[in-house]
């Protein structure tokens, strides 16, 4: 479970970040009103799994100091810097912070903007060791069917862009849950058990609509994106799966080649033949298919090339670090060849740094997705990303 610690010397501030923090689903969380409390705290439980909110301005020891005392202690958690004072302010101190080699999560202004803290613990909460999230809440069926049919779901959107340019092509939609008490959930602890429960299909349906959706609305603002949404093996099971979804993609008038449907390696893997037909019947009707998370599948060449994908995602865990890790580079090298004969788009996932960029630049993979890149964000936030994103790279010119 993860250890939350707000320092503050102002007992407002402390509990308006607490009672935010826990709207967003993070609690208990503890709080010192001073340095030397907290230090006093942290030599009995300092660990990676912490996250420190930290305000710069407090009387006797200040924020300096206390990062300074935290790297003496070898802290390995996650740090957030927080000030009333100028944003220079805090870019100072969290290059300090760095340059003790802590890991600093984020800077917030007071006051704390709950969207900007909600990002922030998301992306903790997505790069944390497993350990440190939050102790999975069980869910159960008719938790998730209530969430389904109570408006609940809300998609994200990860961007997917060009490597050679740098232009965004698409986004893959990836499905959160806004619970009212316990704030987002994330798709691993509720797609299990809507597969289980038979409410996978009704999830799907939701995910798919809204997707389309949204993709409707960026054509018209004139923002022609191919979306990618993920589908379950147990909707591949469905007969009328490849009617029903060529029938919302004429209704939304997005083309059928732009609505693109992932599935995980390991999961078709186990099953191909009962799949077959389906996907198939999905390539006739022109919708595009891709295989997620290649590489921990097992996948046999000879299986691949029955299943008309148009797309190979190489799984993260082989992009990631690829440029200094001579057995990434090797497996991500050949997936790359391998979806190239097979005439396969190829994507890289999980590219978290300006290295990785830089692999994949001099790899020539053809589109790249990550928290480098974009972390998934709501659909409202896809403009204003795409600017930040155009001024952060260079777009080279288009491949002829
Ligand atoms: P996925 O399809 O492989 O999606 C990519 C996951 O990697 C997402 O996690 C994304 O947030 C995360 N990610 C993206 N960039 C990076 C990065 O640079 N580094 C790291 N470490 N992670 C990165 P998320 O959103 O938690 O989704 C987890 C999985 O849940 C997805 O994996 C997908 O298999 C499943 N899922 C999500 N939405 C749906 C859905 O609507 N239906 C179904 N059936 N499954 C879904
Ligand atoms: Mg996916
Ligand atoms: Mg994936």
């Amino acid at each position: 479970m993860a250890h939350i610690l707000l320092i503050d010397d102002d007992p407002f501030q402390l509990t308006l970040l607490s009672s935010q923090l826990a709207k967003l689903g993070w609690e208990p969380v503890d709080g010192c009103m001073s340095g030397p409390e907290a230090l006093a705290l942290l030599e009995v439980q300092a660990s990676g799994e912490q996250v420190i909110f930290l305000d710069l301005n407090m009387p006797g020891m200040d924020g300096v100091e206390f990062i300074r005392r935290l790297a003496d202690l070898s802290y390995t958690g996650a740090l957030v810097l927080v000030s009333g004072e100028d944003a220079r302010i805090l870019e100072t101190a969290a290059r300090l912070a760095r340059a003790y080699h802590l890991n600093v999560l984020g800077r917030l202004n007071k006051p704390v903007q709950p969207e900007l803290l909600r990002t922030l613990m998301e992306h903790w909460y997505s790069k944390a060791p497993a350990p440190a999230r939050k102790a999975p809440k069980s869910y159960c069926a008719a938790d998730v069917r209530r969430a389904i049919v109570g408006g609940e779901l809300v998609n994200y959107y990860q961007p997917k862009v060009d490597v050679a340019t740098g232009a965004l092509k698409g986004v893959e939609t990836l499905v959160r849950w806004r619970h009212p008490e316990d704030g987002l959930v994330f798709p691993d602890q509720f797609i299990g058990i809507a597969e289980q429960g038979g409410l996978i299909n009704d999830l799907t349906t939701v995910v798919l609509l809204a997707a389309l959706k949204q993709a409707r609305r960026w054509r018209d603002q004139g923002l022609v994106l191919r979306v990618a949404v993920n589908v379950s093996m147990d909707n591949l099971a469905q007969l009328d799966f490849p009617d029903f979804v060529l029938s919302q993609v004429v209704v939304s008038g997005v083309p059928a080649e732009d609505l693109i449907l992932e599935v995980t390696e390991s999961r078709i893997m186990t099953d191909v033949l009962s799949s077959l037909d389906i996907l198939t019947r999905l390539r006739l009707k022109h919708i595009s298919l891709s295989i997620d998370d290649f590489g921990t599948g097992h996948s046999s060449l000879a299986k691949l090339r029955d299943i008309p994908f148009n797309e190979l995602k190489i799984d993260r865990s082989f992009v990631h670090g690829a440029g200094q890790d001579n057995t990434k580079h090797a497996i991500f090298t050949a997936s790359l060849a391998m979806a190239r004969q097979l005439g396969m788009t190829t994507v890289a996932e999980g590219v978290e740094d300006q290295a990785d960029w830089d692999f994949l630049r001099q790899q020539g993979c053809d589109l790249a997705q990550g928290y480098f890149i974009a972390r998934p964000m709501p659909a409202e936030d896809l403009l204003g990303w795409l600017a930040d994103w155009h001024a952060r790279v260079e777009l080279a010119p288009s491949r002829p």
